[in-house]
């Protein structure tokens, strides 16, 4: 057995455990980080182990497509099996990476520097495709301007709107001359007194796209931030699913469907995070 393999079993075990906890994705993706550094072809070989398991289906299908034996049978049912979800799918439900503090900080520098404003409740709107970038620019139907960076997630306005910058929605223009809102007000959590924070949340912060009614959630008298797009194995990747079932919201039956969800799935889960005392929740739809 070579050395590749011997680490690769080794560090599958613990991932397979814990069913993919902190710690067992960050080792995966280390070795992963490793793996493609060596031109070695067992190296290159694990690799394609690593990405499957990771869910980097595409990239998983390109490698074995470079170095798998097409004779032998195994590996052209494999690249089959990979083709399907790789053009179905591509890369888009790897697990995520959880990120050090370091990394988070380091996206927050990327946001300021292009020149962007911050979204307390909505705080990293590219990472959850809010908006998206364009090389060449759209114009801004709200202000004009050309802008690199627009908005992707629901605007309920009676006029269709096609772009709208990320200053229009910071500032609440887009808002108040389109008398829209990103949010709808009666599908959020109860316990939020203040009326100006309702104003932030449905007037001037992205939005989510959910299959149904896009929820809001609330803690400590506050919005909660939203942080993405989950299911069960994202909440053990980043070490909060025992956390996001601890919430009166869910009855045991929904606690369990929360465990079986799946990101992209037809039960998706929408992640928030409290700005106060730090604590995760969840909100749950069926497509
Ligand atoms: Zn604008
Ligand atoms: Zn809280």
């Amino acid at each position: 057995m070579n050395e590749y393999l011997k680490q690769y079993i080794k560090l599958q075990k613990p991932f397979r455990v814990t069913q993919g906890n902190p710690d067992s994705v960050c080792a995966l993706y280390a070795f992963k980080d490793e793996l493609e550094q060596s031109e070695d072809k067992q190296a290159k070989e694990i690799l394609v182990d690593v990405y499957d398991l990771l869910g980097f289906k595409k990239s998983a299908y390109d490698l074995l497509c470079q170095i798998g034996d097409r004779s032998d049978k195994k590996i052209l049912k494999r690249l089959g099996t990979l083709k399907d979800y790789s053009e179905k799918w591509g890369n888009h439900y790897a697990l995520p990476k959880p990120k050090t503090p370091e990394e988070k900080w380091k996206e927050k520098e990327r946001w300021a520097q292009l020149g962007l404003p911050a979204f307390q409740y909505h705080p990293d709107p590219l990472d959850t495709g809010a908006f998206e970038e364009s090389q060449e620019g759209v114009v801004c139907d709200c202000c004009g301007k050309t802008t690199h960076i627009f908005y992707t997630a629901p605007f309920f306005s009676v006029e269709n709107i096609a772009y709208l910058c990320p200053a229009c929605i910071a500032s609440g223009e887009a808002a108040r001359k389109y008398h829209g809102s990103f949010q709808d007000n009666y599908s959020l959590d109860d316990g939020v007194d203040n009326p100006e924070k309702l104003d932030e949340l449905i007037h001037r912060t992205p939005g989510c796209s959910g299959w149904q009614q896009e929820y809001w959630r609330a803690h400590c008298n506050d919005y909660c931030a939203f942080l993405g797009y989950v299911g069960a194995r994202e909440l053990r990747a980043m070490g909060v699913l025992e956390e996001v079932l601890d919430d009166p919201m869910w009855d045991e039956e929904q606690k369990d469907m929360i465990q079986e969800s799946v990101n992209g799935g037809h039960l998706q889960c929408y992640l928030f995070q409290c700005l106060h005392c730090g604590k995760h929740l969840v909100w749950m739809d069926f497509d």
